[in-house]
């Protein structure tokens, strides 16, 4: 990759999708401390991706409820369940599922 000293829409996504996974860091960081600020950083990197048109990243998806954007953390906001090769994730906020296609393979541990 070769970097040119111009400003681009392409770095600045780069940047973006920085402070998206600091944001997420943060939030899982902070969990045990304050659930609220947790809930809060979601919603700071969800106005990131809409400010500057970026996609949410997949493995960031997983990590909160698509319906009340609240931070899921297993067994504690949010109950985990493999179904069909699919991870549903029970927002216990709202009550409502979250469906995640699971990644097979590679260093995969089964736990039932
Ligand atoms: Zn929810």
């Amino acid at each position: 990759m070769v970097r040119k000293h111009k400003k681009k829409p392409a770095s600045h996504r780069k940047i973006v999708l920085e402070r998206i996974q600091i944001l997420f860091e943060q939030a899982q960081e902070n969990f045990s401390l304050d659930p609220k600020l947790s809930d809060r950083y979601v919603q700071l990197a969800r106005k990131l991706t809409m400010k500057y048109k970026v996609k949410m990243p997949s493995e960031y998806k997983r990590q909160y409820c698509k319906y009340c954007y609240s931070y899921l953390m297993p067994n504690k906001t949010c109950r985990i369940r493999t179904h069909k090769g699919h991870l549903v994730y029970y927002c216990l906020k709202c009550k409502k599922f979250n469906r995640f296609t699971y990644k097979t393979g590679k260093s995969t541990t089964k736990k039932e």
